[in-house]
């Protein structure tokens, strides 16, 4: 295969020329664009530009609204609302951050439900942004069916990833994010083109039976990670980022598609925490730094979201690879 290199600048003029050739704004184009570039960035590739034609896609059928104007509601003290007006999740979660997090320091703890957005990506870039500034954070979302319910062989949750920041000083934040599955249905996907097996914990076949085929997986369901435990993770995530926001259950995410298969419709659930405002204001980051250091003691560790941190810095100097051939769809879009 072989790959075009960019500097980060020229993957975010790539991006942003090729969401305003397809029906974006300005102000919609550039926060879609910072945050598939900051994923490049991280070398999270599959929340990157890989995901334009999908987005172009959308905006072009008319799915998602391209020049949206997300609306900031207060619910009650600590609860807050955004609505995307159908745009992509970047803007909305953009436009929702101050007031989130103006609201945690005002209560000690805020809540934030964005709804009405397309295709909520990563959960680290707003929890890492919470933990920058000085809170500890969550995030959750579902997304399309296709993580079978414990014991059950139909696809019913989505792979529903979860979020988690903490604030360091002169440091990274400490953050995970993770998704319910046992695997991300992304690897389960490139395992099926190069013709890999995938663990039996992957996924069970369409009448429920074992297997290590991607593609029997891909046609059957995904388990939750770690069985029941992981189901049960996927099964409160449907419920925060839908039931309780009044957003899509992945169920009904995915008959809102029609079978168009685009980015998923839906919400996120998050949580802002203010540390300083809970019994330990002068304590928590040296606790915290206690047991990062007595992780780090133990040969074979290291921190959660250290390797993004790692490709960060290397990726500031020497840019990001894309293959030519999505390098070549891009330009075809424009
Ligand atoms: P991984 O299993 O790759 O990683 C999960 C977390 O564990 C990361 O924070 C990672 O940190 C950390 N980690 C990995 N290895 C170690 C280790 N040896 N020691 C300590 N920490 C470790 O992630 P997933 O495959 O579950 O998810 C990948 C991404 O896909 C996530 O960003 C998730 O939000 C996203 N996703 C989105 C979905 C959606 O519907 N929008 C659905 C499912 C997933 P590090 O990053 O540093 O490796």
């Amino acid at each position: 295969m072989t790959n075009i290199r960019l500097s980060l600048e020229e993957a975010h003029e790539l991006a942003s020329k090729c969401l305003l050739a397809n029906g974006c704004d300005d102000e919609n184009a550039k926060a879609a664009a910072d945050r598939m570039v900051q994923a490049e960035g991280d070398l999270c590739h599959s929340h990157g530009l890989f995901r334009l034609p999908w987005y172009c896609g959308a905006v072009k059928s008319g799915r998602a609204n391209g020049k949206a104007r997300p609306r900031v509601e207060q619910l009650a003290p600590a609860v807050i609302r955004v609505d995307g007006d159908g745009g992509f999740a970047p803007l909305g979660q953009t436009v929702a951050h101050q007031p989130l997090v103006d609201c945690a320091r005002q209560n000690g703890i805020a809540s934030l439900a964005l709804v009405n957005m397309f295709h909520i990506a990563a959960m680290w870039p707003e929890v890492e942004r919470l933990a920058l500034d000085g809170l500890c954070g969550f995030a959750f979302t579902a997304s399309y069916p296709y993580v079978a319910p414990a014991g059950g062989i139909e696809p019913l949750y989505g792979t529903n990833p979860m979020g988690f920041s903490w604030p360091r000083k002169g440091q990274p934040p400490l953050v995970f994010d993770q998704a319910a599955s046992s695997m991300a249905r992304g690897e389960i996907m490139i395992h099926a083109r190069d013709g890999h097996p995938v663990p039996e914990t992957a996924g069970i076949g369409p009448n429920g039976e074992a297997t290590t085929d991607p593609n029997v997986v891909l046609e059957g369901a995904q388990l939750g990670f770690g069985g029941y435990k992981g189901a049960s993770l996927a099964l409160m995530v449907e419920l925060l980022a839908g039931a309780l926001i009044g957003e899509f259950l992945s169920i009904e995410s995915i008959e809102d598609d029609a079978g168009e298969g685009g980015p998923p419709k839906g919400g996120e659930f998050m949580i802002a925490v203010d540390p300083a405002r809970h019994g330990d204001p002068e304590g928590f980051l040296a606790r915290g730094e206690k047991l990062f250091a007595a992780i780090l003691a133990q040969e074979g560790t290291r921190l959660p979201g250290s390797r993004r941190f790692e490709n960060r810095k290397k990726t500031a100097d020497a840019g990001i690879e894309i293959p030519q051939s999505l390098h070549q769809s891009i330009l075809e879009l424009m």
